[in-house]
């Protein structure tokens, strides 16, 4: 093929381009088998915050400010006021773990409000207004959707990582089950969060990835719904510590009894968001720390 000029250049743009994508997957995105993690030096804070009957977990780590869904649009506001108090500048890293309402209800706030430099979801849609304006708000920020799925490891600096282990499948029948169970990991402590994932996908999680799910810290699937948090799985965790994040008084008698059972049947020390509101929890990667608004 004949040379030309531009030839030299678009090889150097192929390069940059691509030393581009490179950094990024090792800032973001590697597989968890050939994910490294060096020592903590700092302070993990994690906060399950409090917005009544639904969802929403801070991350604050080395440089990284990471958010796990935005609780319903009705208590949107308590969720920016307890965001503010944290003086976040922008989030590196945005999850939203299912299209629910009580997941992702105060999604378009959260943009609103912040810089967003990445939005993760898994692969599953839905028809809902709400659904809608969360995508026009990653789309207005300049963002792309990207897939969030089991295998991949988000690198978070010096000693921590966050490992993601399912969903495993490629569609589920249930909006629930696309949540992503994780592990974050600082140092010698970890923490598992599990959207509203049900027992069907724990099973799935227990049968690849047994080896990796021991934590100190679960945040119980489904607000303590008895349709989560099978034996099997939480005796795999093994956690010393448990949260609940549920409404005060909420119409799906969440937590249920028999998640209560497994909880007093494990001796697991369980916050509630109903009950405590926000629960904060500091790691300095060996000794956990947590703390209670009320
Ligand atoms: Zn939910």
């Amino acid at each position: 093929m004949k040379k030309n000029k531009g030839n030299k250049k678009a090889q150097i743009l192929t390069i940059i381009v691509f030393g581009l994508i490179a950094a990024f997957s090792l800032y973001f995105g590697n597989d968890i088998t050939n994910s490294t993690i060096g020592t903590p030096n700092g302070i993990l804070e994690i906060s399950y915050l409090d917005v009544g009957q639904g969802d929403s977990a801070y991350i604050r780590v080395n440089d990284f400010d990471i958010l796990i869904d935005a609780g319903p649009r009705s208590d949107s506001d308590k969720l920016m006021e307890q965001l503010k108090e944290k003086n976040i500048d922008d989030f590196e890293i945005v999850i939203a773990t299912h299209p629910h309402e009580d997941h992702i209800g105060g999604m378009t706030k959260v943009f609103d409000e912040y810089d967003v430099e990445s939005f993760y979801m898994p692969k599953s849609t839905s028809t809902t207004k709400t659904f809608e304006n969360m995508i026009n708000a990653v789309k207005n920020e300049g963002l792309k959707v990207q897939v969030i799925k089991e295998g991949m490891s988000f690198d978070l600096g010096d000693g921590a990582k966050l490992e993601v282990y399912s969903p495993i499948q490629d569609s589920y029948d249930n909006l629930n089950n696309y949540s992503p169970i994780m592990k974050l990991i600082y140092g010698n402590n970890s923490f598992i969060f599990t959207g509203d994932a049900e027992k069907e996908v724990e099973e799935e999680v227990l049968e690849k990835y047994s080896n990796n799910l021991k934590a100190d810290v679960i945040k119980f699937g489904h607000h303590g719904s008895s349709t989560s948090s099978s034996e099997a799985f939480i005796e795999a965790i093994s956690p010393k510590y448990g949260i609940i994040s549920c409404g005060v008084d909420n119409s799906y008698g969440h937590p249920h009894r028999e998640v209560l059972e497994v909880i007093n049947k494990m001796n697991i020390k369980t916050y509630r968001t109903d009950k405590q509101g926000e629960i904060t929890i500091t790691s300095d990667g060996s000794n956990i720390d947590i703390k209670t608004e009320k």
